[in-house]
């Protein structure tokens, strides 16, 4: 087995409250990892560490071997760690296509000016279309981003995404606000995407855990409770009575 991700005695303290108590989280690359648990088990202190927005009280995390515990969001996206969803800027009155080809410049480094950049962009129309297509977004590809339906919209993320050209997606509560339809749709995409990626999601809807995972974390009070996968953690006790109880 290949270690994508590994977080040793991850510990986050705010003011003396421990949110996040010695977190060992080991995810095999290639694989659907998720971390659930009840509000306020530390599941997004846990996800903003991994991603670096938050700064561990202890605890080390490395990414492909490497110790990326003092690096920032940006140098770790480099090496092809990317959070997807919260920081993934959408622009509204941009088609899903310029959305795209934005998303491909910013990967090259360069900064973005709508009207000076619109000709230099179509450079990456190829690459842009490919993207497009592999999340579905083919027949709305002059759309306003403004006016997709909302899994449309988060499939236009995935895309924008995919240009920073991750070998791992961490995704927060990728289904949220979603109907089944949409979930259905996204739960697909996500399945085509980790057939060369792997994938860290913090995701509530304990039926998408099930249909997607091949591993899952259960998080309360901030430490791990149980690990393996649906069928193991859903038999165990202490999760059980850690959902009730919730
Ligand atoms: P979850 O995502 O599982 O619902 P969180 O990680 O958001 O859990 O929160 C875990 C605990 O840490 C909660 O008790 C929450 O109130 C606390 N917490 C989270 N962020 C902060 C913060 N910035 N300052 C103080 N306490 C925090």
């Amino acid at each position: 087995m290949t270690i994508a991700l590994k977080a040793e005695g991850l510990t986050k303290e705010f003011r003396g409250f421990v949110a996040v108590n010695n977190v060992d989280l080991t995810v095999e690359e290639g694989t659907i990892h998720a971390l659930i648990g009840p509000n306020g088990a530390g599941k997004t202190t846990c996800f903003n560490l991994l991603t670096k927005f938050l700064q561990p009280t202890r605890g080390t995390i490395t990414y492909q071997g490497r110790d990326i515990t003092r690096m920032k969001p940006a140098d770790i996206a480099r090496l092809g760690l990317v959070r997807s969803f919260q920081i993934s800027a959408v622009f509204p009155d941009l088609s899903v296509l310029q959305n795209v080809r934005v998303a491909l410049q910013r990967q090259r480094g360069e900064s973005y000016d709508f009207w000076r950049s619109e000709k230099s962009l179509n450079r990456f129309d190829d690459a842009a279309r490919a993207h497009i297509d592999e999340v579905g977004l083919s027949e709305f590809v002059d759309h306003r981003a403004g006016e997709l339906p909302y899994g449309r919209k988060r499939a236009l993320e995935i895309a924008a995404t995919l240009a920073l050209d991750p070998k791992m997606l961490l995704l927060d509560e990728p289904m949220a606000g979603m109907t089944q339809e949409d979930v259905d749709r996204i739960s697909a995409l996500i399945r085509q995407v980790a057939q060369s990626r792997t994938i860290l999601m913090v995701e509530h809807n304990l039926s998408v855990v099930a249909n997607l995972s091949d591993r899952i974390t259960v998080l309360a009070r901030g430490e791990i409770l149980a690990e393996g996968n649906y069928a193991q953690i859903s038999k165990a006790p202490e999760v059980i009575e850690a959902y009730i109880g919730a």
